[in-house]
């Protein structure tokens, strides 16, 4: 793939169109209220209600077949809904086809036309609305100019990177003014690192209009370093709605720490719930093999099976047994597995001695170096209460 014939959009520093003359709708917010999806027998979507303010970049994030392409579909008019509304600016869309919902989607194979050139691709859609040819002309002149392709108008997509091609189809879809544009794993075709490069690019779009951006992907870190509300979507149901710093803190479910990758979780019964001065309670779970474990979030009745969590980052790793020092609220003795130095941070596979559960602690390499770490080592790992996430379910 011709990475380097690339070009990024023009910097903010150059000049670049201001959102006023190229893109004049102002964004739109958009709801799903009580929303279900069935395909014959097949629930895609169960009794989804969801709200994506006007203006923010929303990633719909879960596994392969959890809805997240249905939920878009059914957002941009390409699919109907069995039950519940579809709301942008506040009207129900139920009842408009897609070419009438100010949308645009850009898909995940692009689906750019082979035999037209560049710039015939991203005229077709202003062609189809009847507009006449000095308005087009001027619109997508500025939209190629705007996504930095204007010099590939006459090629044909074949002529073009991947790279290039998406910021075609970018194009395409922004040249009709939505108020709201949609893709549907724009990246996925793309290789790692024209990846990371791409989704820098949405964002600066994203913000430079300040349009909403709803975009469907079951890649973790992208939807990270892409959203401003991440929605997590887990077999039809959304598990978590949630900027990505508080997903990233406080996941709300098993399912959500166990995706969002790499938690160590602990599942057990509620011994007590003690409420604290910030609202949240402190929880004691009894975890089999274990013992007691601390954790902090909104208790529930004792008695009850449930989870903690906490992030492979925030525990503290001490060579040598347990010692019985109280001081952090939890600790436990492991087994180190494996020690894998993966650039600045070192990759500490554990097994809990009492248990066999499989644990992971990550560090700074300097420091995993200056604890001279190896396979076979027990070691004590201690974490607070405070970084323990409780998991009702
Ligand atoms: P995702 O985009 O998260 O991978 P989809 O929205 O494509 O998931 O699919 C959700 C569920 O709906 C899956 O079980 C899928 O097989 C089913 N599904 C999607 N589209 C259709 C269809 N046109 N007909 C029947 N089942 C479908
Ligand atoms: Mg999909």
């Amino acid at each position: 793939m011709a990475v380097s014939a690339d070009r990024s959009f023009p910097a903010a520093s150059q000049n670049p169109p201001s959102s006023s003359t190229v893109l004049s709708e102002a964004a739109a917010g958009v709801a799903l209220r009580s929303v279900t999806k069935k395909y014959g027998s097949v629930t895609a979507i169960e009794n989804m209600t969801l709200d994506i303010p006007a203006g923010i970049y929303c990633c719909l994030l879960g596994p392969s077949g959890c809805g997240k392409t249905t939920a878009l579909r059914m957002i941009s008019g390409h699919e109907s809904v069995t039950s519940g509304q579809v709301l942008i600016d506040g009207e129900c869309v139920n009842e408009l086809p897609a070419a009438k919902r100010n949308t645009a989607m850009m898909f995940q194979n692009y689906a750019l036309f082979p035999h037209k050139t560049v710039w015939q691709n991203v005229e077709f859609g202003l062609k189809m609305q009847g507009m006449p040819k000095a308005e087009r002309q001027q619109r997508v002149n500025e939209i190629l100019d705007l996504v930095g392709l204007d010099h590939t108008a006459k090629r044909k997509p074949h002529q073009l990177s991947g790279g290039q091609q998406q910021r075609i189809a970018l194009a395409r879809a922004l040249v009709t003014r939505p108020k709201v544009l949609m893709l549907d794993e724009p990246l996925s075709a793309l290789d790692e690192n024209l990846r990371v490069r791409m989704r820098g690019e949405l964002r600066k779009i994203q913000k430079q209009f300040g349009l909403t951006f709803i975009q469907v992907t079951h890649h973790v870190e992208e939807a990270f370093s892409l959203s401003d509300q991440i929605v997590v979507m887990n077999h039809g149901h959304i598990d978590q709605v949630a900027t990505p710093a508080e997903l990233f803190k406080a996941p709300a479910s098993k399912f959500v720490a166990r995706f969002i990758g790499d938690n160590n979780i602990f599942a057990g019964k509620v011994l007590d719930a003690t409420p604290q001065a910030d609202g949240q309670d402190l929880i004691k779970l009894d975890v089999e093999g274990i013992g007691a474990l601390y954790a902090t979030g909104n208790g529930t009745q004792p008695g009850t099976e449930a989870a903690c969590c906490v992030r492979p980052d925030l525990l503290t790793l001490e060579r040598g047994d347990a010692a019985t020092d109280q001081s952090p609220l939890n600790t436990i003795t492991a087994r180190i597995t494996q020690v894998e130095l993966t650039g600045f941070v070192t990759r500490v596979a554990l097994l809990a001695t009492a248990t066999g559960q499989p644990l992971l602690h990550t560090l700074r390499t300097v420091d995993a170096q200056s604890l001279a770490l190896q396979e076979g080592q027990t070691v004590s790992l201690k974490w607070s209460a405070n970084d323990c996430v409780f998991l009702a379910h």
